[in-house]
C-alpha cells in the first residue's frame, strides 16, 4: 500500500548530521474514491499534507503543498526561515487552485524538517491544521503538534474530553489550514535530535480510526520504520477506513553530541469565526466572516 496515491521519494541523505532511516504509507481507504493526503519522506523533509477543497481541489492543495517543500530536499543547510518561505510558497500555490464558487482549496501541513543550529541537530515540527507529529522517546509517544481544530478548543476550554472530542461531530473542521487567508500561520517547535527518537507524522485518517496506544503499540513493536508505516496504515483501514490515511515515520540513529536544550514553545493560536456543521471524515475549514475571506 506504499505510496501509489501520493508521492514517496527516497534516497540517501546527504552527509546528514545523523543517520536517518524512514517509511511511508498511504491509502485512499474504504470508502473515499479520490486520495487527497500527500506526503514527502526525503531526508531533511518529512511532511504529510491532506488537503480539502472538494473535487479535485484537496488533491491538488495537499500535492502542492508537498511540492513548494521538496525544494528543501538534500540539502543540510536548512533553516527555520527556509522552512517558513517553503510555506509561503505553498500558501500562494494553494491560494491559486481554481474552486467551485463557495470553496476553497487547502490543506494541513504537519511534519518536521532536519535543521542544525550550532552543530546540534533538531527536528523543526511544523504544523497547520490537524495532521499530527509524535515523538516517540523513551518507549513514550507524545503528540508534539497541537491540532488548530474546533474540538482541540472546545477540549482546551474544559468543554469537552478528548475522549469526546474524537467522536464530536465538528471534529473535522480545522481552524487553520494552508491556503487559507493572506499568510501561512504554522506553529514551530524545535526539538533537539536524540538516539533513538522515532517520529511519527500522520493523517486524521490514523488518528479518526486508531487511538494513541495502540499506534504506540505498533510502533514499539515494530523496529522496521517502513513495516511500521504499513502496519499503522493497516490498522486505520482495520477499523474502518472511513477517510484517507497517510503516515511517515523517521528514526533517529547514529546521534552524536549533547543536545539538551529546551523545547520552544509553540508560537500564538488565533482562533476566530464560527462554521457550519460537520459530520463526515473529511477535514473541512471552519468558515470564516465573509469580510475576512479564506476558505
Ligand atoms: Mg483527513
Amino acid at each position: 500500500m506504499t505510496g501509489p496515491d501520493a508521492p514517496l521519494v527516497t534516497g540517501p541523505a546527504v552527509e546528514p548530521a545523523f543517520r536517518a532511516t524512514w517509511g511511508a504509507a498511504s491509502d485512499v481507504g474504504s470508502v473515499r474514491t479520490l486520495n487527497e493526503d500527500a506526503y514527502l519522506a526525503r531526508y531533511p523533509v518529512f511532511v504529510v499534507a491532506d488537503g480539502m477543497g472538494g473535487h479535485e481541489a484537496g488533491e491538488r492543495a495537499s500535492a502542492e503543498a508537498v511540492a513548494a517543500l521538496a525544494r528543501l530536499a538534500d540539502r543540510t543547510d536548512v533553516t527555520a526561515r527556509a522552512v517558513q518561505e517553503c510555506l509561503e510558497e505553498a500558501q500562494h500555490r494553494v491560494r491559486g487552485i481554481p474552486t467551485s464558487p463557495g470553496r476553497g482549496a487547502g490543506t494541513t501541513v504537519s511534519g518536521v524538517v532536519v535543521v542544525t543550529e550550532g552543530g546540534v541537530p533538531y527536528w523543526l515540527v511544523v504544523n497547520v491544521g490537524d495532521s499530527r507529529t509524535y515523538r516517540l522517546a523513551g518507549g513514550v509517544l507524545e503528540q508534539v503538534s497541537v491540532d488548530h481544530s474546533e474540538v482541540q478548543e472546545m477540549v482546551e476550554a474544559g468543554a469537552l474530553t478528548v475522549a469526546e472530542a474524537g467522536r464530536h461531530p465538528r471534529r473535522h473542521v480545522v481552524t487553520r489550514a494552508l491556503g487559507a487567508g493572506e499568510e501561512p500561520d504554522p506553529d514551530f517547535w524545535l526539538l533537539p535530535v536524540a538516539q533513538h527518537d522515532r517520529v511519527l507524522l500522520c493523517t486524521d485518517g490514523l488518528t479518526g480510526e486508531v487511538p494513541d496506544d495502540a499506534i504506540a503499540a505498533i510502533l514499539l513493536a515494530q523496529p522496521a520504520p517502513q513495516l511500521a508505516a504499513d502496519l499503522l496504515v493497516e490498522a486505520a483501514l482495520v477499523a474502518g477506513g472511513r477517510d484517507n490515511v497517510t503516515v511517515v515515520v523517521v528514526d533517529a540513529h547514529d546521534v552524536g553530541g549533547t543536545a539538551d536544550e529546551e523545547t520552544t514553545a509553540p508560537r500564538g493560536r488565533h482562533p476566530d469565526g464560527a462554521g457550519d456543521g460537520c459530520d463526515n471524515e473529511d477535514t473541512v475549514p471552519r468558515a470564516r466572516p465573509r469580510e475576512q475571506g479564506g476558505l
